[in-house]
């Protein structure tokens, strides 16, 4: 008898095209089953402890470590990158992974709050609790970084996750949970669903207790409309169009290094990567010059041949090419290569200059090889043209000694001094954005907490002659309230 195939996709070489996997379409019902399982072992995996989920996450950890070849290898199929970015890439995800499992205890530990005069006699605590199954939908462009930023911070604070991978990198995605589930003490605590947009649709209207999703801004409103339906709670890392800012005073031979590996490695496929500098007018040309120099010897390939690899995603092309475009149209020029340096499915650097601030090229997050270096007369109109995006996620400035001001007025929610991209790989700080960026946080304290709930309890300690929350309260008592909030100014809190 003919039995009804399971749907399925493949996975590709974005170098050759060809078919590297075939993973199945995972179905909404299936989803639904697969986050019930998950809920289930949530109970046992919360019950197991701070120590106990320690000792399973820091295993998983040695596993991955142990394993990085393998997994490198297979990033770098997926995605087209580097083996040495991958490699790095993969360093960074299990520093994460060993931070927060670390120090979930501690941030989740019980805290003790001060009551207040008027409920002097109480005690006040908070006390941090996992929600339950932590929805994770994750990119392709740090397929192991990404989404393991909220797995593990999930998975510390005593949650299950269910983690829906990029189609383009769903065996990535799929080795991460066979890893897991070598260490894993019962089944169901960490899952991959693979599938297409709509898999992870499903998940978001599966009940999870809360959604993490890291992609495109766009992508990011279809998913938290898709939870509201369900009051289910969502952080959402979205992209960016970062800037760098370049003072008077910077170190250019640092800054231009920097700059030109933040926006061209990945392919400039990195949502901190910087997109568009603005150069003080004193250093502007010496910035471009250098970074003509260091283009010239960079060039996109396939693994193993290019600085960087191919578009990870097809479609990114055309994005790319139409910025190239209208930049020029808007009365940009090109300092290094152009629409010629578009040779599918690769881009050579391109580096643009003076385009104006209306142009899509800068407006829109472009995803690709690209850095637009504008001139500014100061650091003011270096801030006020920053801070005019629409995203706000990352931001780099250089200066010897204006880091710390200029990056206390830049609107975006991770700043580097002198450096770039530095604050992903510091696991104690939080990541994320504002305004079009998102919202939430990954890493750190905040990232963690994110997947807790706090329940606040507070305890009689002794009882007070007074009566405030009675029915059997007096007018003395009230005149006593009133005595203390005028003489205290309010201050009873
Ligand atoms: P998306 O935002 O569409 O994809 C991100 C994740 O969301 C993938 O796992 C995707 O699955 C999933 N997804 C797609 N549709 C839905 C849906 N309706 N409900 C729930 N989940 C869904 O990014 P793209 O891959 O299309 O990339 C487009 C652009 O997004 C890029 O050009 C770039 O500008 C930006 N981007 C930013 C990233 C960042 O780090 N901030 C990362 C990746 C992209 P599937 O892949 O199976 O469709």
């Amino acid at each position: 008898m003919a039995t009804k195939r399971t749907p399925s996709f493949d996975s590709h070489n974005p170098a050759t095209g060809e078919v590297v996997g075939t993973y199945p379409i995972v179905s909404g019902k299936q989803v639904v089953e697969i986050v019930s399982h998950a809920r289930e072992a949530s109970h046992q995996w919360e019950k197991l402890g701070f120590n106990g989920r320690k000792k399973v996450l820091l295993a998983w950890s040695s596993l991955i470590i142990r394993r990085i070849d393998q997994i490198a290898a297979l990033i770098s199929l997926e995605t087209g990158k580097p083996l040495s970015d991958a490699k790095l890439e993969v360093s960074i995800a299990v520093s994460h992974l060993g931070w927060a499992a670390r120090h979930a205890e501690e941030i989740m530990r019980t805290s003790y709050r001060a009551p207040g005069l008027l409920m002097a006699n109480m005690s006040a605590t908070v006390q941090r609790s996992p929600l339950g199954v932590v929805g994770v939908i994750g990119p392709w462009n740090y397929p192991i970084f990404t989404p393991v930023g909220s797995i593990s911070y999930a998975l510390a604070a005593g949650n299950t996750v269910v983690f829906k991978p990029s189609e383009f990198t769903a065996g990535v995605g799929v080795w991460l949970e066979e890893t897991f589930n070598e260490v894993a003490p019962f089944a169901d605590i960490f899952t991959t669903i693979t599938g297409l947009g709509e898999t992870g649709g499903a998940l978001c209207t599966s009940g999870v207790d809360k959604l993490s999703f890291t992609g495109s801004t766009r992508t990011a409103k279809l998913v938290a409309a898709q939870c509201a339906a369900t009051m289910t709670p969502v952080v959402l890392e979205c992209g960016g169009k970062d800037p760098v800012i370049v003072a008077a005073d910077a170190n250019l031979a640092r800054a231009v290094d920097a700059t030109m590996w933040s926006a061209m490695a990945n392919a400039g496929q990195s949502c901190i990567g910087a997109e568009r500098v603005y150069a003080d007018e004193k250093v502007a040309d010496k910035f471009i010059e250098l970074a003509v120099e260091l283009a010239q010897t960079i060039h996109a390939g396939a693994p193993g041949d290019g600085n960087y690899g191919p578009a990870t995603m097809p479609s990114q092309i055309k994005v790319i090419q139409s910025h190239i475009k209208s930049a020029i149209k808007d009365g940009g020029t090109c300092a290094y290569g152009g629409s010629a340096s578009v040779q599918p499915p690769f881009v050579q650097p391109v580096i643009l200059l003076d385009v104006p601030e209306n142009s899509a090229a800068m407006r829109e997050e472009t995803f690709g090889p690209i850095i637009i270096i504008n001139r500014v007369k100061n650091m003011q109109e270096a801030i006020e043209l920053a801070n005019a995006s629409t995203y706000g996620l990352g931001a780099n400035v250089w200066s010897k000694h204006q880091g710390k001001r200029i990056a206390g007025k830049l609107a975006c929610g991770m700043v580097a001094i002198n450096s770039t991209f530095s604050f992903a790989a510091i696991a104690s700080v939080p990541f994320g954005g504002v305004k079009d960026s998102g919202y939430g946080r990954v890493h750190g304290p905040e990232g963690l907490l994110e997947y807790t709930y706090a329940r606040t309890v507070v305890r009689t300690r002794f009882n007070l002659p007074i009566k405030f929350l009675s029915f059997k309260r007096r007018p003395k008592d009230d005149t006593l309230v009133i005595t203390l909030t005028k003489w205290l100014k309010g201050r009873l809190g």
